[in-house]
């Protein structure tokens, strides 16, 4: 019902769209009419009301709640079902909790900011209220659990594109799983999985897009290695069709990975990697070596060249640093 006042009220725009009108046409009463206008007021809509003409809508808050970003989707079924939060923990643990309980395959979480939000290894992700695209989709591929690792690759091809297609910044992708814009770390994504022996149960990709943060709202430590969307384009980026387009490109990937395997996406990824090339740093539990990154594998792995031979790295167990980047 309250879509459904929301759609009657922006269809008329500018004009005035009274009370017993949508009463009428959605056959409800003056009053619950009234509810559901205070209860859109409450989420951020400014909704003029006038005794005798009726109401207004004149400002459509920057919330990526289902009414606002529904009109952006563009998918067969990602996204078909979303859990909004206006504020949570991890979109990545409320998506494996919801994964747990069986929420289909295309389930998104979205959340307008994250108290703990996660990184690799442990480390966190800052995420602030409106600011960017906090975001965990499940997937339940039939591909091998060692597969799974090359998810956040794709994600990572499927978020350049879309990023690109909306802003027109192309971004480098850092092995694995970091999207960066002159050296600053743009975008991360952090891809979870459940697996019995061969077979996998649920994949999470958590995504964090830095969008409309400004200088000042990036704290002390990330000054120099984070940036935003905003920061680069001088503008403020429109939240909702990103996530649209964001969720596009995934869907378009993640078939195209099902169908033909990730050949195609990881030659992307190649193309669009900054890390390929470069002297890197390898930091790992129990190791720390230095060498040239030459590829990646079949399985996504980074192969690093040394003197003793090409060691070969996985996702998960290390962090790598560009020398060049520092
Ligand atoms: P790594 O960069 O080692 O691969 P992650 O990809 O998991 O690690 O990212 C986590 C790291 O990213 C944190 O330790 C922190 O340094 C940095 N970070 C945290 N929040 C943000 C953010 N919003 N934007 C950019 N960088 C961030």
């Amino acid at each position: 019902m309250r879509n459904a006042i929301l759609e009657l009220l922006r269809s008329h725009g500018a004009d005035y769209l009274s009370g017993e009108d949508v009463s009428r046409q959605l056959a409800v009463s003056r009053t619950a009419v009234w509810k559901h206008i205070q209860a859109l007021k409450q989420a951020g809509y400014e909704i003029e009301s006038h005794t005798r003409l009726g109401y207004r809508l004149r400002v459509v808050p920057d919330r990526l709640c289902p009414e606002e970003i529904i009109p952006h989707f563009n998918t067969q079924w990602m996204g078909k079902r979303i859990l909004y939060f206006n504020d949570i923990g991890s979109t990545n643990i409320e998506a494996r909790d919801e994964a747990q309980r069986g929420a289909p395959e295309g389930t998104i979480v979205v959340s307008e900011m994250q108290n703990n939000g996660m990184g690799r290894l442990a480390r966190g992700w800052y995420s602030p209220q409106y600011k960017g695209i906090w975001l965990s989709v499940v997937l339940r591929p039939k591909f091998r659990p060692q597969d799974a690792p090359k998810c956040s690759l794709m994600a990572a091809v499927a978020l350049e594109r879309a990023i690109a297609a909306q802003t027109g910044i192309h971004c480098g992708i850092k092995w694995p799983n970091d999207l960066l814009v002159g050296n600053k770390k743009l975008v991360g994504i952090l891809t979870e999985m459940s697996a019995n022996f061969d077979s996998i149960n649920y994949i999470i990709i958590g995504m964090g897009i830095n969008v409309n943060l400004l200088g000042e709202d990036i704290p002390e430590d990330l000054q120099s290695i984070a940036t935003s969307l905003a920061i680069i384009t001088g503008k403020t980026v429109d939240r909702k069709a990103l996530l649209g387009k964001i969720l596009k490109e995934l869907e378009y990937s993640y078939e195209q990975v099902c169908r033909e395997g990730f050949g195609k996406l990881l030659d992307e990824w190649r193309q669009k990697s900054i890390t390929l090339g470069q002297i890197v740093d390898v930091y790992g539990l129990d190791q720390h070596f230095s060498g040239q990154a030459v590829d990646i594998d079949a399985e996504g792995a980074l192969l690093i060249e040394r003197p003793t031979g090409i060691e070969r790295v996985v996702a998960g167990d290390v962090s790598i640093r560009m020398k060049t980047a520092e």
